[in-house]
């Protein structure tokens, strides 16, 4: 049986890139960048005001000034300041010919229609000069970026009116199981309604990609090949359920049907973790094909360890895994040794931002859905360990572990 390393290895080993595709900047935001940035221009890209106040020749102040004009941000001055003047002008408006200083109004007071300005001045003062804060030319962002809000905001700020990104995969989304029922309808005797496509559409999105729901296809072996194939027009397969060794269990089979016949599919379909021992993993028709365990955490925790890496890979994210962060074990946790497993803790904010607790939340059964709801994240257990204490590693699918129902500030 293949560790997960292994496994993770063997999956990104062979991963298809997706294309590229020119977004506006207003559908920029959390795509990964396809091209290398540079800016164009200086930013700014004219010299302003810093301040509401007046510009003035620094060896004029302090003193008593002709006021030449007002100059409003959006606006041009029509007149140099020449020794013994002084232009109004607003915050981020252009500088004039003339002046090398801003003095803030605060510092300045009408005298009839002079003003006198209090305060002397540095040259420089209170003016953002041309390309201060981005000069034209400096690389901005490369390859592979994703983009937050403040890579936009420059983007735009430098006049970027779009940007060349990786197209969001497709994630097809297959269901198996003679039980499984679609929320909405009624439940038969024996039936249950499906968890799996919605928790794995969430997986989905927050991988940056883009669900398409299949929906459940019966165990029957006819029924699951044919919604297989109809799944391979996605650029990527996610199937849940019928991947065991049950008698009704028909996913390994059609995807080596698929792959070209006995064994051609399949490439492995064991991982030594728990939870989440059969996955079935091939690559079909130049597309990764994932048979994921019908157990909804399994389903779960398998979508974060392999399926999650291979889209981020896809999108060209350069860093495709989740965060890892140090916790300390709130108690003791033991366990029988042979395989890896993950699992399902709480975090709680370390006091004054020290390390992090971690603890483990209820039933850690592979059918318990509510503990992977309630945690936020997946404590990593080694194969061998017995008894977990102490330092502990977590990788963290749930960002919003540490925020807060108070504002707590700390200023430093
Ligand atoms: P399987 O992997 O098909 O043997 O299913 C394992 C367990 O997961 C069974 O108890 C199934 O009823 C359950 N299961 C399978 N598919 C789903 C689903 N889409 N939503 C919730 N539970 C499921
Ligand atoms: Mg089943």
């Amino acid at each position: 049986m293949l560790t997960v390393e292994e496994a993770l290895a063997r999956v990104l080993a062979r991963v298809p890139a997706t294309a590229t595709e020119r977004v506006p900047l207003s559908a920029a935001y959390g795509r990964v960048l396809a091209e290398r940035l540079v800016a164009g221009v200086d930013l700014p890209p004219w010299a302003g005001s810093a301040m509401d106040g007046f510009a003035v020749r620094s060896a004029d102040v302090p003193g008593d000034l002709d006021v030449n004009e007002t100059v409003a941000a959006g606006k041009v001055p029509t007149r140099a300041v020449v020794p013994g003047t002084a232009s109004r002008i607003m915050t981020g408006a252009p500088v004039p010919d003339g002046a090398d200083a801003v003095v803030m109004v605060e510092d300045t007071e009408m005298v009839g229609d002079r003003v006198r300005v209090r305060v002397g001045a540095t040259s420089g003062m209170h003016i953002r000069p041309v390309g201060s804060e981005i000069a034209a030319g400096t690389p901005l962002l490369d390859v592979g970026a994703v983009l937050g809000f403040g890579a936009v905001g420059v983007l735009a700020a430098l006049g970027r009116p779009s940007v060349l990104v990786r197209v969001r995969p497709r994630i097809g989304l297959l269901s198996t199981g003679d039980e499984v029922v679609e929320p909405g309808f009624p439940l038969g005797p024996g039936q249950i309604w499906s968890s799996n496509l919605h928790a794995l559409a969430g997986l989905v999105h927050d991988a940056g990609a883009e669900p398409v729901y299949l929906g459940n296809v019966a165990d029957d072996p006819v029924a699951t090949a044919a919604a297989f194939r109809a799944a391979l027009q996605s650029d990527l397969v996610v199937s849940t359920g019928g991947v065991s060794v049950g008698d009704f269990d028909h996913v390994k089979a059609v995807m080596d049907d698929l792959g070209g016949g006995e064994g051609a599919g399949v490439e492995f379909w064991r991982v030594a973790m728990k939870p989440g021992k059969p996955l079935a993993y091939g690559f079909i028709a130049g597309r990764p094909v994932f048979g994921l365990p019908g157990n909804p955490v399994s389903c779960m925790v398998n979508f974060l360890q392999f399926v999650r890496p291979v889209i981020r890979t896809m999108l060209g994210d350069p860093r495709p895994f989740l965060p890892v962060i140090s916790a300390t074990l709130d108690r003791p946790w033991s366990r029988r040794p042979g395989r890896a497993e993950l699992v399902r803790v709480r975090l709680t904010a370390g006091a004054d931002g020290g390390v992090p607790t971690a603890t483990v939340v209820g039933v850690q059964g592979s059918a318990h859905l509510a503990a992977m709801a309630e945690a936020h994240g997946l404590l990593l257990v080694g194969a061998e360990t017995t008894t977990v204490s102490g330092d502990v590693h977590v990788q963290v699918y749930d960002p919003r572990w540490g925020a807060s129902s108070v504002a707590g500030y700390r200023w430093g």
